[in-house]
């Protein structure tokens, strides 16, 4: 659809501002990074309130009902405001659903489609071809516009899933496997570190099979060739010296050789494994991948990493679900002694296969084992946590906490040790008595435990750790 333009518009005489909403999960959050990337790099403005904004895009999640609702009523808002909206992301693979209740949305497109709404956006605001405000100063084509904090940073590998789990229909929005190529995975990770991104965390929806649909092809990086497979991705980053965190990754048998790497210090001891369940009928039932001998693999990777912290999700009265398999599931968390744990109850997603299985669990059933199940996890965390007191961590400083009204400005800092996720694990709570006012966001520091709760830790700064980066810093004269 084409709007009208007035002759000043399209003289290009204003620079044109984009609104923008992001809505779903890390994976769209890097999707909604490159468009802002692309935005800016072509002069247009990013506008922070609908008011301001001569067009929204709006990337959307697909993922489970609410997500929907929420995707869908973000919509109607920037519709009402704007009348111009370019949809994209999960939602964005089913437009009917879209089109059905909004009409007038100007473009749609699925997830991964830079280019697609980049060419919606021309559209509807042509380029500034002005030379005198069509550049932003700064912003060449090495800038990243990014969502996360400068310090930490999502790094996508690849998009898609070969797999056919029951409860999700990620495979039918976004299609199979498509993973990248190492040299690019690598090239944005060197680009990441030297803007500042001192964390990165490795994301895609299968993180073990990465590379599988490319053949591991071998591709270029500083001029020489590294395969797209886990291993090599993950021993490559390692050599970056800032924090790579690995998330989604399956029990597949190479994973042995990134906990390896976990062991040498080249990247993080910390995997993010969803296992989903732990009884064989309802992993089979799920169709989960890598789901066999799991409390062998855990007490494997932990006997080649010991410091190795490990973080899992379960979902709780999947269908058919019986005490006994419930009860399965929690004497499994008991042995595998897991550090991080999130829990879903079961609920239907719309055209997921799973809906069609018999033996539903009824709603307080479901209620009544997530709260056993979080007990038992709660305390396992509790004392795993409570182990790490008296020992001395690594910490990355998230933020400063001057909340307090005894506070010496720059004296109390939120961070967190090499086992916690940032937004999903937990945090320390330090105090920098000695080092008040030299300590920045982003900086690691080495801290001595003195406390622990259920989710987290408190201690004191002893000692800052200088990030050794072995990339060159852009924007400042590095003292690295
Ligand atoms: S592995 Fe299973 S849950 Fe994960 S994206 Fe693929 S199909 Fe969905």
């Amino acid at each position: 659809m084409t709007q009208q333009l007035t002759p000043q518009e399209h003289a290009g005489a204003d620079i044109k501002k984009v609104g923008f909403i992001s809505l779903g999960c890390p994976k769209a959050l890097v999707d909604s990074e490159r468009i802002l990337t692309q935005l800016r790099a072509e002069g247009y403005q990013v506008a922070d309130s609908y008011e301001d904004a001569d067009t929204v895009i709006v990337n959307t999640c697909g993922f489970i009902t609410p997500a929907v609702e929420e995707s869908l009523s973000a919509i109607g808002e920037a519709l009402d405001a704007t009348g111009r909206v370019i949809v994209t992301g999960c939602l964005g693979e089913r437009p009917e659903t879209i089109r059905a209740r909004h009409p007038k949305v100007a473009a749609i497109t699925g997830s991964e489609a830079v280019d697609d709404v980049m060419a919606a956006v021309h559209e509807l605001l042509p380029r500034d071809e002005n030379p005198f405000t069509a550049l932003i100063p700064g912003l060449g084509d090495t800038a990243q516009v990014k969502l996360t904090p400068r310090h930490y940073a999502y790094l996508k590998i690849a998009e898609g899933c070969n797999h056919r789990c029951a409860f999700c229909i990620i495979p039918k929005l976004r299609g199979l496997q498509v993973s990248r190529d190492a040299g690019s995975v690598l090239y944005e990770a060197f680009r990441l570190v030297a803007g500042g991104t001192r964390e990165l965390m490795v994301i895609s929806q299968d993180t073990s099979a990465y590379g599988v649909d490319i053949r591991h092809r071998d591709s270029e990086f500083q001029e020489r060739q590294v395969a797209a497979h886990l291993t090599d991705l993950a021993r490559e980053l390692g050599e970056l010296g800032v924090w790579v965190r690995m998330h989604y990754v399956y029990p597949y048998p190479h994973v042995d050789r990134v906990v390896e790497l976990m062991r040498d210090g080249k990247i993080l001891p910390y995997l993010d494994v969803p296992l989903q369940h732990a009884s064989p009928r309802i992993l089979k039932l799920m169709r989960r991948p890598g789901a066999g001998k799991q409390l062998d693999t855990i007490r494997r990777w932990r006997e080649i990493c010991p410091d190795l912290t490990i973080r899992s999700t379960f979902i709780v009265g999947f269908p058919g679900e019986t005490e006994t398999e419930f009860q399965e599931l929690l004497d499994f968390l008991e042995a595998a002694q897991l550090d991080r744990v999130g829990a879903f109850t079961y609920s239907d997603v719309p055209e997921a296969d799973a809906n069609a299985l018999d033996g539903a669990v009824p709603e307080d059933v479901k209620q009544e084992r997530l709260a056993r199940f979080m007990e038992v996890a709660q305390r396992i965390s509790t004392e795993r946590l409570a182990r790490k007191v008296g020992r001395t961590v690594q910490v990355i400083i998230d933020e400063y906490n001057d909340d307090e009204d005894d506070t010496v400005p720059g004296t109390r800092l939120i961070g967190r040790t090499a086992g916690d996720a940032p937004g999903i694990d937990g945090q320390v709570y330090l105090y920098a008595a000695d080092f008040a006012g030299k300590v920045k966001i982003g900086d690691r520091v080495q801290a001595i435990i003195e406390d622990s709760d259920e989710y987290d830790l408190f201690g004191e700064v002893v000692a800052l750790d200088p990030w050794q980066t072995r990339v060159p810093q852009l924007g400042h004269f590095s003292h690295h």
